[in-house]
């Protein structure tokens, strides 16, 4: 498409229109206007082009979502053909057929009876869903004060209001109203940050006994549901201790609480399987969160999956004339779900499950030996999803005001090689597309190692930080 408008435009052209118009998600106002994105204008695989011809390693997979990786034409291809069909129809009084079949395929997907799909726009949108289905539930059944959330610090389910509210990570709020009345956090499952001298399994059980605590405390008639992440992602990848998921469920099951599993991240492939919640982690929820990688990025998607069983105590005669008021314009969108069909079958044709679950071992072997890195503190994955957790002073565990900066000094020198990482606070998170081979898992965990190192000797050279003498 030469000679269109877009086409014409330099970096520094884009970059000013940028700074000067488009507000970022997470975006530092105190230096909106000030900054120096790098502008992606191009994708083949793993790889993503800039504006200054730069090939760039994709590592966090966009956000979590880039599965089948870029470029694909046979993507191209549906999605244009179904914005010939049916680019559009109302979901709120017609149906459609991919809209249709689409949802009889997550319905055979997801684990136990999870056969009921509300589609949404994203993950945000089918957490909001799921917790405002919840309250609908309860409304129904007659039992109005049945309304609290229970989540976790270091929790994230998006953007929304009652998303964002039910979200854990703390410097988020620092600037944000939510809606505190109806959730209630307790500690996040992190084994990395256990106390010292406490075993896995005391940390496991102490964090369970958290849940039941604060059920027991908020009284059982009052409390809802409990949502987790089957890995908490966002919050730096922390992987709970083996057997916390199943125990957290028969504590929910014990007092009549609804389990919601957000798989915003860990579904469609990223763990090696459609979803995680029965296949890794053996539990069956009642409800299901999805989005990201259900169209591998290329529409934007989400679905809130609910159990049979929940339904079924609703709906029939006991649910007359009683409407579930929440819904999009773009709830089962055709061509988003036309992309989301195409890229699953692509996932079963290139068998990227069975890839994930070979590449596996390899991805997590390579990443962990970061840790003989001086500055990084600790390295932990699972799937094709890892963290670099640095910290300057590994004796200490303690936040010092430059370990707020790691993750962006890395990823700055990262980029300059080749390699986008994405940074959150003192680390730097992986999830690449799944399509990654071990060559080019051998490519971005070089690259990495020599960003960490580079920002190290930086450190010394600047006097910030010192070796330290064993
Ligand atoms: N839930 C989880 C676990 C997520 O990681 C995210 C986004 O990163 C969301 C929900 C929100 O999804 P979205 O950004 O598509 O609204």
């Amino acid at each position: 498409s030469s000679g269109s408008v877009i086409d014409r435009q330099s970096t520094e052209n884009l970059r000013n229109k940028d700074n000067q118009h488009y507000l970022h998600p997470w975006e530092d106002i105190g230096s909106f206007g000030e900054n120096q994105r790098t502008v992606a204008v191009g994708g083949k695989g793993i790889y993503l082009y800039d504006s200054e011809g730069n090939r760039l390693i994709d590592g966090p997979g966009g956000m979590w979502c880039t599965q089948i990786g870029y470029g694909r034409k046979e993507m191209a291809e549906v999605i244009a053909r179904q914005i010939m069909r049916t680019p559009y129809y109302s979901p709120f009084n017609l149906t459609n057929d991919v809209s249709a079949v689409l949802a009889e395929k997550l319905a055979q997907m997801t684990p136990g009876d999870l056969n009921t799909v509300f589609f949404t726009t994203g993950g945000s949108t089918a957490v909001d869903s799921a917790l405002r289905f919840v309250s609908f539930y309860n409304n129904c059944k007659g039992r109005p004060e049945k309304k609290k959330i229970i989540s976790r610090q270091d929790a994230y389910h998006g953007s929304t209001y009652l998303s964002a509210s039910a979200s854990g990570k703390t410097r988020d709020k620092n600037f944000q109203d939510t809606a505190a009345d109806i959730i209630s956090f307790i500690g996040s499952p992190n084994p990395f940050r256990r106390p010292v001298g406490m075993s896995e399994e005391e940390f496991r059980d102490a964090k369970v006994k958290e849940l039941e605590d604060r059920i027991l405390e908020l009284g059982p008639a009052n409390v809802a549901a409990f949502i987790a992440e089957p890995i908490l992602a966002s919050g730096g990848v922390v992987i709970p201790p083996a057997g916390y998921h199943k125990m957290c469920l028969d504590i929910c099951r014990k007092y009549d609480v609804l389990y919601i599993s957000d798989e915003v991240v860990t579904g469609f492939g990223r763990l090696g399987h459609w979803f995680a919640s029965e296949k890794v982690f053996d539990i069956v929820p009642d409800i299901i969160t999805c989005a990201k990688g259900m169209t591998s990025g290329y529409q934007p998607l989400g679905a809130c999956i609910v159990s049979d069983n929940l339904i079924a105590e609703i709906s029939g005669n006991t649910g007359k004339g009683t409407i579930f008021s929440n819904g999009y314009t773009y709830s089962g969108h055709p061509v988003a779900c036309a992309a989301a069909l195409k890229n699953i079958e692509i996932m079963e044709q290139e068998k990227i499950l069975e890839h994930v679950r070979e590449t596996e071992p390899y991805f997590l072997q390579k990443v962990k030996e970061l840790e003989d890195i001086p500055i990084v503190g600790n390295v932990r994955g699972q799937g094709l999803m890892a963290c670099v957790e640095c910290l300057l002073d590994p004796d200490k565990q303690s936040s010092l005001a430059l370990d707020y900066e790691m993750g962006g000094r890395i990823d700055k020198k990262c980029q300059a090689m080749g390699l986008i990482v994405r940074p959150i606070i003192n680390m730097n998170v992986m999830s690449p597309p799944l399509i990654i081979t071990r060559e080019q898992i051998d490519e971005m965990v070089q690259i990495l190692r020599r960003g960490i190192e580079q920002t190290m000797d930086q450190l010394v050279k600047d006097g910030l930080w010192e070796m330290p003498v064993h």
